[in-house]
């Protein structure tokens, strides 16, 4: 079964809210297999809306409407409805009674207003709110449906998982569309893509996509089948062909972060981390500590924002400060071997660099080095990380994480070139 959605308000169109009706509709369209080919945005206006339902019925088995039921003059899906069944407005005393009794029931005076609320197209059948005033709306126009919701996301989220998913899905059959992202890290959208190209040349089923950003590529992989477990395994031998193909820059393959990744690394050996953090200010750690449980293996972090705080706190020699500086390999290991000791941990993982936009210590924006010191040995990565701070940041602890990812699973660290104690 064909689905669009038609999300209604100005608001939308002037970016004062994100349509996030519109997306998790279509993860739940997605999850019984329904296909939506098409999202619409539309302001409020009766001859916009009017005819954005129209172009949405001209392809859609079923049109999914949210927004513009309220009781104001701005809110005109109802009208547009009419218009595209061709039909009149006609009040429903029982949903007028519904509407006064909510009000009496929470002490509160009707405004006369409200009462637009019980007008429907006629013909139509309605959803009985339990949260809001206002009714769904179920509308069928030249065999095929419309569902007008309200916009307020509770009310519409009941109205889905109450009526309109539990019908489509019977239309529909069974069905489902099921997702797997394989997660990698080190290695360029495009030349990920050019490894796999050739596999999904022409694949429907499973299809694949790229998403890169925030210092990694998702690949995911989506198929369409009867059943989870049907979609699952048309899915899971192209997940091992990915990982076959991409090695070692695959950082999960069931869409995990990677500080849930790190952690679960660290727990298994039965190791404990801790960090010393100067660009990051702390975000490392804060993405650490997110995973439950993390106290198992996260034993803290140095927050070393200036030279003598690095000094003070972890040990970093003043010859270090005052020749190579903050923003070098000599810094990156002391503050590593500083944290590790001062925290007693298995690993310690440090972070120093230019975060920008300008550049520090004689080191352009960017600049980033990482430590790692765990068993017998130190090594340090130097990374050149691209935008503004908060990339820059973001890309500092992805590799910062990553390098300890390929410490616990054995891998070749990056840029080798440890110094052996
Ligand atoms: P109301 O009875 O509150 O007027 P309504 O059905 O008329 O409901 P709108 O007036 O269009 O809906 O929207 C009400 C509120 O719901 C908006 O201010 C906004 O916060 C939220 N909302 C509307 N549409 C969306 C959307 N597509 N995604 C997320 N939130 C939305
Ligand atoms: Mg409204």
């Amino acid at each position: 079964v064909i689905v669009e959605v038609v999300g209604v308000g100005t608001e939308l169109l002037l970016g004062q809210i994100a349509d996030t009706n519109a997306q998790w509709i279509g993860g739940r369209l997605a999850a019984i297999g329904a296909d939506a080919l098409f999202h619409q945005v539309v302001g409020d206006n009766l001859q916009r809306i009017t005819s954005s339902i129209e172009l949405a019925l001209s392809r859609a088995d079923a049109v999914i409407v949210t927004g513009g039921l309220g009781p104001t003059q701005d809110d005109i899906t109802r009208h547009a409805l009419a218009a595209v069944a061709g039909v009149a407005l006609e009040r429903r005393p029982e949903l007028a009674d519904g509407i006064r009794e909510r009000f009496a029931r929470a002490g509160r005076e009707m405004p006369e207003s409200n009462l637009v609320q019980a007008d429907v197209p006629a013909g139509a059948r309605t959803i009985t709110p339990e949260r809001g005033t206002a009714p769904g709306i179920v509308l069928d126009v030249g065999g095929r449906r419309v569902y007008a919701l309200p916009g307020v996301p509770v009310e519409m989220r009941e109205m889905m998982e109450g009526t309109v998913l539990p019908e489509l899905a019977v239309t529909s059959g069974p069905a489902t569309i099921q997702s797997r992202t394989v997660r990698c890290v080190g290695m360029a959208e495009s030349r990920i893509a050019e490894l796999l190209d050739d596999l999904f040349h022409g694949s429907t089923n499973p299809t694949i996509a790229y998403l890169a950003g925030g210092g990694e590529v998702k690949v995911r992989l989506t198929a369409k089948a009867s059943s989870a477990e049907e979609a699952a395994a048309l899915i899971g031998p192209g997940v091992e062909t990915v990982l076959t193909r991409l090695g070692d820059v695959v950082t999960s393959t069931s869409d995990e972060e990677l500080e849930e990744v790190v952690g679960r690394l660290l727990r298994a050996a039965g190791r404990t981390i801790a960090c010393a953090e100067s660009l990051t200010g702390g975000s490392l750690s804060m993405r650490l500590s997110r995973v439950p449980g993390a106290s198992d293996y996260f034993l803290g972090s140095a927050v070393v924002y200036r030279p003598a705080s690095k000094r003070a706190l972890l040990g970093v020699l003043q010859e270090t400060l005052d020749g190579p500086g903050v923003v070098s390999r000599e810094c990156a290991a002391e503050m590593a071997a500083g944290a590790r000791s001062r925290f007693g941990a298995d690993v310690g993982l440090s972070l120093t660099g230019a975060a920008g936009p300008e550049g520090h210590d004689g080191a352009p924006p960017g600049t980033v080095w990482i430590g790692l010191d765990a068993d017998e040995r130190t090594h340090q990565r130097r990374i050149r990380a691209p935008g503004d701070r908060a990339m820059v940041v973001r890309w500092s602890e992805q590799a910062a994480l990553d390098l300890v990812r390929r410490l616990l699973e054995g891998r070749p660290l990056l840029d080798a070139e440890p110094v052996v104690r």
